[in-house]
Order: structure tokens, then C-alpha cells, then sequence
């Protein structure tokens, strides 16, 4: 055989994005992101505000959680923070040294402070929230040069499949799907 793969005989057909030296990155960002749009997709089931996290270390996931504000009738029980207390309870410690973030929506203010406090390594969002988002968009608390530690961000990893599912939300509230329980401020101004 004059060239390529013995797999593939045909000059013309390659495989795509495989050769000697590649390797597939079966577990990357969007990959987990993916399992956090699972956990918001359970916060929804619940009449939730639709966010969710997954928290990473080592390739794995090791804690998973959703929003769960109403249900605990806790305004501090947004995805982060249970994934981070979920989390440190697995490690066996509150530092998340080597840890990856993943939430479908852009962390608010307490969130991203938390993750800074944990020294989270990097935090990876889908949807941005320019109105109130921590971690670049309105604020920049996980970049905040005077912390004492400062959070790596990657930003709109499947951010189009993040975004309707959120809007999704907020349509059935408004459409009468969903019940009007919880902050008509999101649920009225919200397009
Ligand atoms: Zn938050």
C-alpha cells in the first residue's frame, strides 16, 4: 500500500481528525457541559430556575447539582454552591485545588466568590449573563487582581443549547405552563 492507514485504502478517504500521534478528547468541555444541562434539565422538573453544574477533577465528575432556591427556600442554594459543597464533601477538604466548574449559566456574585474562596481552577459557563454574570460579563469577581486567588474562565461552551433552555423556562412561566412562584422580575422581564 502506497499511503495512509491500512484501515483506510482509498487515498480519498482519510479518517478525519485521527492520525498516529491524535487522541480523542472524549471528555471535554462540552462533554461536561453536557451533564450540567442535565442537572439544570432536573431543576426545571421541579419548577426551578433552570441552572445545573457538574464539578470536575482528574477527568472525572465528581460532584453534580441543580438549583435548588425554592425548594430549599434558600436564596444561597444556587447550583455552585451545592456542587461546591457536594464537592468538598468528596475531596474531603474545602480546597477544589485542580477542580473544573461547569454551569450552564453564568455564576452571579456569590457563586463566583465561593469559587474563589474554594480556589476553584477554572469555571466553565454556557449562557452569559451581562446583567448580573460574575466572571467577566458585569463583574469580574474570579478576576478580581486584589483576591486571593483567581479562577480561570471559559466562557459559551454550548452556550445556544444553555440559552434556550433557560429562555425556554421563563416562556412557559410567562405562558402559564410553569406556576408564577418565584421572582416575577425574571419571570416578567425575561424576552
Ligand atoms: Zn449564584
Amino acid at each position: 500500500m502506497k499511503s495512509g492507514n491500512k484501515n483506510f485504502p482509498s487515498d480519498e478517504i482519510q479518517p478525519v481528525g485521527l492520525n498516529d500521534t491524535d487522541t480523542v478528547d472524549f471528555f471535554n468541555d462540552e462533554y461536561f457541559m453536557r451533564a450540567a444541562i442535565r442537572e439544570a434539565e432536573k431543576a426545571e422538573r421541579n419548577h426551578e430556575v433552570p441552572v445545573g453544574a457538574v464539578a470536575v477533577k482528574d477527568g472525572m465528575i465528581i460532584a453534580r447539582a441543580w438549583n435548588q432556591v425554592e425548594m430549599l427556600k434558600d436564596a444561597t442554594a444556587h447550583a455552585e454552591i451545592l456542587v461546591l459543597t457536594a464537592a468538598a464533601s468528596v475531596i474531603g477538604d474545602w480546597r477544589m485545588d485542580g477542580v473544573t466548574l461547569y454551569v450552564t449559566k453564568e455564576p452571579c456574585a456569590m457563586c463566583a466568590g465561593a469559587m474563589v474562596n474554594a480556589r476553584v481552577e477554572r469555571v466553565v459557563y454556557g449562557l452569559p449573563d451581562p446583567r448580573s454574570g460574575a466572571c467577566g460579563s458585569a463583574l469580574d469577581i474570579t478576576g478580581f487582581p486584589g483576591m486571593l486567588h483567581q479562577v480561570k474562565v471559559t466562557a459559551g461552551v454550548l452556550e445556544l443549547e444553555c440559552t434556550e433552555q433557560f429562555k425556554q423556562f421563563f416562556r412557559n412561566v410567562r405562558n402559564g405552563k410553569l406556576p408564577k412562584k418565584h421572582f416575577c422580575g425574571d419571570c416578567c422581564t425575561e424576552k
